[in-house]
């Protein structure tokens, strides 16, 4: 189960604060480090020092140009924040993380993603939308925000207990396989291009349609099948729209 708990570090510029997430990682078992666009050299004497010992964690880190690269295979994504959002989206406390990964990893194929930002500025809001669930670890209000290794070192620290608690009480999986990050995001992107077609959605005027829609999805946690139901309509759609010469009536008034 620990195999298939990913850490991404998205835009780090610390080489030790990746040293220090290794070393948390490699304390509570997890060995699945990806960086995503770093703004620093992974490996440095920093870096190793921090690592202290896990520095092999540092050495095989994938580095990822994007966020959906790094969880493209994914079929969980939390986003771990410091700060409450504008939007607001599940929202689960380290302890219930724990508790949903033995049934989230039942199925061998299954993997999950704890995303984790920048040092001076977290994650954006887009990353943010692209998660699953988001993880506040309880903190003092006024001073909320973790260094980033100690962030990690918290959610690594309840997938271990998981995982201990697990070794006892053999977890039932979901019947069906469920859709990755990567099949999600090709829905929403076909999505998005049907409902402007139709003429339902103005990406001039999109007062969070999509972001909403994302969030009513994601909530559902949609079997790949599902998906596939979900896409079928779709393209059943587009073919009952007049195919176009000019841009000319493509905004019609609802
Ligand atoms: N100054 C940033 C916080 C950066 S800390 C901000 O205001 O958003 C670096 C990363 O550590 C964060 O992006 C987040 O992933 C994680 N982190 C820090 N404190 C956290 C907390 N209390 N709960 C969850 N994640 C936290």
């Amino acid at each position: 189960m620990l195999d298939r708990i990913r850490i991404v570090l998205i835009g780090t510029s610390h080489p030790g604060n990746i040293g220090g997430a290794a070393r948390a990682m490699h304390n509570m078992g997890l060995s699945d480090l990806a960086l995503v666009a770093p703004r620093c050299t992974a490996v440095t004497a920093d870096s190793v020092s921090r690592a202290s010992g896990a520095d092999h964690l540092v050495n095989g880190a994938t580095v990822n140009e994007t966020l959906e690269q790094a969880v493209a295979d994914c079929t969980l994504v939390v986003g771990a924040s410091a700060r409450s959002r504008t939007l607001p989206w599940p929202m689960i406390t380290p302890r219930d993380l724990g508790v949903r990964l033995p049934m989230e990893l039942a199925d061998r194929e299954a993997r999950v993603a704890l995303v984790f930002g920048r040092e001076d500025s977290g994650l954006t809001n887009t990353e943010l939308q692209r998660c699953h669930a988001h993880v506040h670890i309880p903190t003092n209000p006024d001073f909320s925000s973790l260094n980033l290794a100690a962030a990690v070192q918290v959610l690594a620290y309840e997938c271990r207990l998981a995982w201990l608690d697990q070794q006892e009480i053999p977890a039932e999986g979901p019947n069906q396989a469920l859709a990755t990050h990567a099949e999600l995001e090709h829905y929403f992107a076909h999505l998005e291009r049907t409902l402007v077609a139709i003429g339902f959605h103005d990406p001039a005027m999109p007062r969070q349609l999509m972001a909403r829609l994302r969030r009513f999805t994601l909530r559902a946690r949609p079997e790949r099948m599902e998906l596939n139901i979900l896409r079928g309509i779709l393209s059943d759609t587009d073919k009952l729209i007049p195919e176009r010469d000019s841009d000319e009536g493509q905004h019609h008034e609802r």
